[in-house]
């Protein structure tokens, strides 16, 4: 067993480690060992010496966050036994299946490995950091991948410069290759979602390339796109738009002030349906294209926009960003409209979030019914110790 400098929480504070939070927040440290560099793995002990288990030191308010509730050896044997369990998982979820390849293997907190995510498409893994702590990892990471998944993984890329924390200055360069080799051929760029295909660019697409977090939420909007005309606003790589092309949509036109987005977005509506005359993707910004009515067209409308709070200070504005932007979808549906909307913001809690849109269903003085609650899928699991891990929020709409 490694022996880690000691991290000690004053009197007291031990309370939220043996309730399995994974965060130690900065007020709760008594005391730091000397010469302690951030992402440099500790021991936690509550004040009176008892071990609390390992953990990695952070510069900010969370000091420290746990690996583990035991004394363990952070390794690639450590890793292997995380991802292990991770994949244990997703296979017992049915998401690993010849119909569909593109799910998200580690989930930070959720799978215990706080910082870290891994998307996995096909035979490329793509690795995330959001701690200086789990960037120093990145290779026992890559490691620990190749070990569990075997010849079912081909490459392993690194993609981390927008998650990092700027102060880090780790000099991260993005979309490298931690392991295997380049992918070179066309096939093996493009993954499978419940049997539709979509083009992965993991060097240059935002996140890692694609948002596996809609994929339930995507299948229930195929399910009600039958005949309808459908508007999927900031549509990023066009997954809603393909889904809704599945299930026989009348019409679909996608939105996105991104023009390599649309340039996405077409490709794989290409992809899967190559001679339809359904589709039409639109570079343009949101708010201005509903504001000159765009919803007007349209009976099922999707508003997924990018997470408008990245942190607590942000959420009283990026509520009334909400709440405009619902209000001018729902102004000018037609009567018998679905909106699906979302809110992926972390900071804004699922109850700000149906308030904002209860405030713009007002201001339209229409009547409006919640049919579903949505939230992120199962590859995204939540630790009961750990609410904050909870961020995908969205509500399906009826509109008389
Ligand atoms: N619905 C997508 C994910 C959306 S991510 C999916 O299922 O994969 C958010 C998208 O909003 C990004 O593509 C971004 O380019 C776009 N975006 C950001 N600000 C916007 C704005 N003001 N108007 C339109 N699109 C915007």
């Amino acid at each position: 067993m490694t022996h880690y400098p000691a991290v000690s929480l004053k009197r007291g504070k031990e309370e939220s480690v043996l309730r399995r939070h994974p965060w130690i927040f900065s007020g709760a440290v008594k005391s730091l060992p000397p010469g302690l560099a951030e992402g440099d793995t500790v021991s936690v002990l509550a004040s009176d010496g008892t071990p609390l288990g390992t953990g990695y030191y952070q510069i900010g308010s969370i000091a420290v966050r746990m690996y583990s509730f035991s004394a363990r050896t952070i390794d690639t044997a450590f890793f292997c036994h995380r991802i292990a369990a991770a994949l244990r998982l997703r296979r017992a979820l049915g998401l690993v299946r010849e119909d569909n390849n593109a799910l998200r293997l580690v989930h930070g907190e959720g799978d215990r490995l706080p910082g870290l995510v891994v998307d996995l498409f096909g035979a490329t893994a793509v690795v995330q950091a959001h701690t200086v702590a789990m960037h120093r990892q990145r290779q026992a990471v890559a490691d620990a991948l190749k070990d569990v998944l075997g010849d079912a993984l081909h490459a392993v890329y690194y993609k981390s410069e927008g998650t990092l924390p700027f102060k880090a200055n780790t000099g991260a360069k993005d979309g490298y290759l931690l392991g295997g080799e380049e992918e070179g051929g066309e096939a093996d760029s493009v993954a499978l979602e419940n049997g539709l295909r979509f083009r992965i660019d993991w060097l240059e697409g935002q996140k890692t390339g694609f948002f596996v977090d809609q994929r339930d939420n995507r299948d229930l909007l195929r399910r009600y796109a039958q005949g309808r005309n459908v508007l999927n606003m900031c549509c990023y790589t066009g997954g809603f738009s393909v889904y809704a092309l599945a299930g026989g949509a009348e019409r679909v036109c996608s939105v996105d002030s991104s023009s390599r987005a649309v340039e996405l977005t077409d490709e794989n509506v290409r992809l899967n349906f190559p001679d339809t005359d359904r589709h039409e993707a639109v570079e343009a910004d949101a708010f201005r294209f509903l504001q000159d009515g765009g919803a007007k067209k349209y009976d099922l409308v999707v508003l997924d926009p990018p997470a408008f709070a990245k942190h607590r200070d942000a959420v009283p504005q990026a509520l009334r960003g909400y709440t405009r932007l619902n209000e001018l979808a729902l102004r000018h549906m037609p009567a018998g409209s679905l909106l699906f909307t979302f809110s992926c913001s972390q900071a804004v809690s699922r109850q700000q979030f149906r308030l904002a849109v209860f405030t713009a269903a007002a201001r339209t003085r229409r009547h409006v019914s919640i049919l579903h609650q949505l939230t992120q899928p199962a590859d995204h699991p939540v630790s009961i110790y750990h609410p904050e891990g909870e961020y995908l929020k969205g509500l399906v709409l009826y509109v008389e």
